[in-house]
């Protein structure tokens, strides 16, 4: 447009009705998101190679479903930044912004579903979709004091049945009250069944936003050394709560350990060695999850323990097209 026609479309601002103006300004939000949508997209692509080939030689080949298409110069053929990726064959890609901000404002799949304007089952897939990717972004390698220890959830078959509304889906028993408390301390052995929990190991590097967690099959030295194999090492100080499996795991792993015998004595001892860190990180999970959430299955548990990461990582920072570029693939967190 030019300027004198932008002038004048200026001038012509006054004559609107506040209906008109009302639409102009969504009609305009409606843009910027898209814009900015297009633009962390195109970030994501900066040096990544061709999904197909990874070739690094490949130019601008026109727009597709309102994103940026590549050609390969080596294997001729196209993408764009979502092709092989979780989000490649979620449609309206220009929704990819403003489904970031639903998470990063973390809100509801009835809310997300509203504020895109989608059914609740789309809402739920592209929740899952855009998370995906973020399961893999775990720590490599951490170096300093680690808290390791696991906390427990109940197993949970929300959704699993009727995806068509995950809020209020069928279940093959009787539904527990907002996914349930797990029995804690003494209750926790021979009389309560462990069969139905869940156990999720977190680890923690003290004093840095660097978080590592699996959902685990059953909390033994085998499992909790394949969950931490990678992210602990011969730098790293292990701070365990006395758990056999996670000095199992040290061991296996070359990493140095300091176990905390929390049942027969105070908490903190000897100052640093202590699991207070990781434990009130497990606090705040199952406050997010089983309160404001009120439960999740256990099956889509991994997702939500990374969108907890992204959170932790950026805080208050946190913006939607970091959820858009995580989940095309990229690494933005743990690195
Ligand atoms: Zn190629």
């Amino acid at each position: 447009m030019r300027t004198s026609q932008f002038k004048n479309l200026l001038a012509q601002l006054p004559q609107l009705s506040a209906e008109q103006l009302a639409n102009l300004r969504a009609a305009a939000d409606l843009l910027h998101q898209h814009t900015q949508a297009l633009s962390s997209i195109d970030a994501a692509m900066a040096g990544a190679g061709c999904p197909h080939c990874n070739s690094f030689k490949h130019t601008k080949n026109g727009q597709g479903r309102g994103v940026q298409r590549y050609r390969c110069k080596d294997c001729s053929r196209t993408f764009n930044a979502a092709t092989n990726t979780p989000l490649s064959h979620l449609h309206s890609k220009k929704q990819f912004f403003q489904h970031g901000e639903c998470l990063q404002k973390g809100l509801t799949i009835r809310q997300t579903a509203k504020e895109l304007g989608v059914a609740a089952s789309t809402a739920f897939r592209w929740r899952h979709r855009f998370l995906e990717s973020v399961v893999e972004h775990q720590p490599k390698d951490v170096a300093g004091i680690f808290e390791a220890d696991e906390t427990y959830f109940r197993e949970s078959q929300k959704g699993s049945r009727n995806l068509k509304s995950p809020e209020n889906s069928v279940k093959t028993r009787p539904a527990r009250h907002h996914g349930g408390k797990p029995p804690t301390g003494e209750k926790r052995g021979k009389s309560a069944s462990r069969k139905d929990l869940v156990p999720v190991l977190v680890g923690r590097l003290r004093g840095q936003p660097y978080i590592a967690d699996q959902v685990l099959g059953a909390m033994t030295v085998v499992q909790a050394t394949q969950a931490l194999r990678g992210v602990v090492g011969s730098e790293t100080l292990m701070c365990i709560d006395g758990s056999a499996a996670l000095r199992g795991a040290a061991k296996n792993l070359g990493a140095a350990y300091h176990s905390v015998a929390v049942s027969y004595g105070p908490r903190v001892v000897e100052g640093v060695y202590h699991v207070q860190s990781v434990n009130s990180y497990h606090e705040r999970l199952k406050t997010w999850l089983n309160r404001d959430l009120r439960g999740v299955a256990t099956k889509y548990m991994p997702n939500y323990l990374a969108w907890m990461r992204m959170s932790e990582w950026y805080k208050g920072d946190l913006k939607p097209e970091y959820f858009v570029v995580s989940g095309l693939g990229r690494q933005l967190i743990n690195t």
